[in-house]
C-alpha cells in the first residue's frame, strides 16, 4: 500500500494548490478550488495528524522505517517552552536520525535538584541527582522547542521520498473496512491504514474515533520564560517546590537558562504584566540568587494548567501519541519525554506487521506497550502536583518522607535516577544487581544441594 513522493531534497510541504493538482483537483473558470474527489484522494501507508514535536517525531519515525507517511502539520503559534529530553526520547531521535540536530543546539543536563520552597512545617529535604551516579555523562539535554521544532522540519526534508507534509488541518475522519478516510479542511482526502492522532489535547482524531477522555483541572498557570544570568549554571536544574507549584530552572547554552513558574491563575495574570526590572528581581528572589542578576528576555506565555487521560489509547486504524491521549503538569519533564516514547512505541509496533501498519495486531501490541507506562506517569505527577498543593499534615508528612527517602537511600536514588531517565530501567539495575549475589550463593554445579 502507498505510493512514494518523487525523491527531492527541499522539504516536501504541498501547497494545497499542488496537492489538488497532483491528486486531481482542479481550479474552476473563476478560480475557484473545485477539490480533490474521493477517486482522487492521496493513499499512504500511515497518516499522522498535528505537526507538534510529538506528531513530527512520530512521522520522521515512520518515514526513517521505510512507510509512506503524510503528516497534516498546519502552522502552530510560537512556542517559547523549551523541553528536557531524557533517556529513550534521545535514543528515539538518535535512531530518527533528528539527534545531531538537536544535540547542536541545546544543553546537556548533569545535575537535577528539587528544592522545597514550601515554608510548611514538614519539609521535605533537598535532593540533588548527579548522572554520574547512573554512570551517564548526562541525564539528557535541554532544547527550546522552536529549535527542536526546526530539525524536525530539516530532517522530514531529507525523508521527503517516503514523508508528505501538508501544512493543513483535518477536518474529519471516519474508518471503513481497512482504511482510515481523512478529510481536511479544504475538502481534499487522505486514506492510510494508520491514522495516529497527534493533534494534541482538543484531538479531532480522538473525537472522531469516539475515545473517550477523562479531564481535569489544576487551580494553576505555568508563566513560560527564557532569562539570561550572571553566572555559569553549572549543567544543572533546579526544581523549587513551592505552595503554588514548582519553579524550575532548566540550564539552556550559554548563561542562559528557561524558567516554568506555576502559580496561581490570577497572580499569573498579574505576573507577566509586570515591567521587566520588577519582574527579573523576582525571578532572582525565588532563584535564591543561585545564578545571580537575571534578564528576561521577551516573549512570556502563560498556560493553564489542566490533566487529561483517554480511556484508551486505540480504536480500528486509529493509534493515539502524545497529548492527544494524556495531559498533566509540567513537573519533572514528563510530558512530552511520554509522548516520544508513545511515538517510537507506535512506530515498533507498526515496523511488526508491515503489509498492514494499522492492523489489530499492531494496536494491539502498542496499547499493550504503553498503558502502564502512560498511567503511572499520569498519577504520579497528578500525586506530586497536589501534594504542594495539599495544606493537610499528612500530605505534607507523606511527600516529605518520600523525598528524604530520594535523598538519603542509595539505592532508592539510583532507582529513581534510571526510572526517570527509562521506565523499567531502575528494576532492570536492581535485578542485575540482585542476580549475581544469588547464583553466588547457590552452591556449585554439581554440589549435593541436600546439604
Ligand atoms: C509550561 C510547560 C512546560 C513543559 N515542559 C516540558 C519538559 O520540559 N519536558 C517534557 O517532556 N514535557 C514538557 N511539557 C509537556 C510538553 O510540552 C507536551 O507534552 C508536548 O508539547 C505535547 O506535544 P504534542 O505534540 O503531543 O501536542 P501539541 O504540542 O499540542 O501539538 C499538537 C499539534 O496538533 C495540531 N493540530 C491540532 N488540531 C489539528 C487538526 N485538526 N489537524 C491537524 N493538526 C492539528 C496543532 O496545531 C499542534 O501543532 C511542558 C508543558 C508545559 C505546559
Amino acid at each position: 500500500m502507498g505510493q512514494s513522493a518523487p525523491l527531492s531534497s527541499a522539504p516536501r510541504r504541498v501547497s494545497p494548490a499542488i496537492q489538488r493538482k497532483e491528486h486531481g483537483g482542479a481550479h474552476s473558470r473563476a478560480g475557484i478550488v473545485v477539490l480533490a474527489s474521493k477517486g482522487n484522494a492521496l493513499k499512504r501507508d500511515i497518516a499522522v495528524v498535528g505537526g507538534g514535536l510529538a506528531g513530527y517525531c512520530a512521522a520522521i519515525g515512520f518515514a526513517a522505517s521505510g512507510f509512506d507517511t503524510v503528516l497534516l502539520a498546519p502552522k502552530a503559534p510560537a512556542d517559547r517552552r523549551s523541553t528536557a529530553l531524557i533517556g529513550r526520547s534521545v535514543a528515539f531521535l538518535k535512531d530518527a536520525g533528528v539527534w545531531p540536530r538537536i544535540e547542536a543546539v541545546a544543553q546537556p543536563l548533569v545535575v537535577m535538584r528539587i528544592i522545597d520552597d514550601t515554608q510548611r512545617l514538614f519539609r521535605a529535604t533537598n535532593v540533588e541527582f548527579r548522572a554520574a551516579e547512573i554512570d551517564l555523562p548526562s541525564f539528557g539535554v535541554n532544547v527550546l522547542n522552536a529549535q527542536a521544532q526546526d530539525a524536525l522540519a530539516a530532517r522530514a526534508a531529507e525523508l521527503s521520498a517516503r514523508l508528505t507534509v501538508i501544512e493543513r488541518p483535518l477536518d474529519s475522519l471516519h474508518v471503513e473496512g481497512d482504511t482510515g478516510f481523512l478529510t481536511l479542511d479544504d475538502g481534499s482526502e487522505v486514506q492510510a491504514s494508520l491514522v495516529v492522532g497527534a493533534d494534541g489535547r482538543g484531538s479531532r482524531v480522538r473525537e472522531s474515533a469516539g475515545i473517550a477522555l477523562r479531564r481535569w483541572s489544576y487551580p494553576q498557570s505555568a508563566i513560560v520564560l527564557n532569562f539570561k544570568h550572571e553566572r555559569d549554571h553549572g549543567a544543572t536544574s533546579t526544581e523549587f517546590h513551592r505552595r503554588s507549584g514548582p519553579f524550575t530552572q532548566v540550564p539552556l547554552p550559554g548563561k542562559r537558562s528557561s524558567l516554568v513558574w506555576v502559580e496561581e491563575p490570577e497572580t499569573a495574570e498579574l505576573i507577566v504584566d509586570l515591567k521587566p526590572e520588577r519582574l527579573a528581581r523576582m525571578v532572582e528572589e525565588r532563584l535564591h540568587s543561585i545564578l545571580g542578576a537575571v534578564e528576561i528576555e521577551e516573549g512570556l506565555q502563560v498556560f493553564p494548567l489542566s490533566g487529561a487521560a483517554a480511556r484508551g489509547m486505540t480504536s480500528p486504524r486509529v493509534a493515539l501519541v502524545g497529548e492527544a491521549a494524556h495531559v498533566f503538569p509540567p513537573i519533572g519533564a514528563q510530558g512530552l519525554n511520554l509522548g516520544l516514547r508513545d511515538a517510537a512505541a507506535i512506530v515498533e509496533a507498526a515496523k511488526d506487521s508491515r503489509d498492514d501498519p494499522g492492523s489489530l495486531a499492531t494496536l494491539a501490541r502498542y496499547e499493550a506497550r504503553r498503558s502502564v507506562d502512560v498511567a503511572s506517569r499520569t498519577l504520579a505527577v497528578d500525586l506530586l502536583n497536589r501534594s504542594l498543593l495539599a495544606g493537610l499534615l499528612p500530605v505534607q508528612l507523606g511527600r516529605s518522607i518520600g523525598l528524604g527517602a530520594l535523598s538519603g537511600v542509595p539505592l532508592l536514588r539510583r532507582f529513581a535516577m534510571r526510572e526517570g531517565v527509562s521506565p523499567g530501567a531502575g528494576l532492570r539495575a536492581i535485578a542485575s544487581a540482585v542476580a549475581p549475589k544469588r547464583s553466588a550463593e547457590l552452591p556449585p554445579r554439581g554440589h549435593d544441594r541436600r546439604l
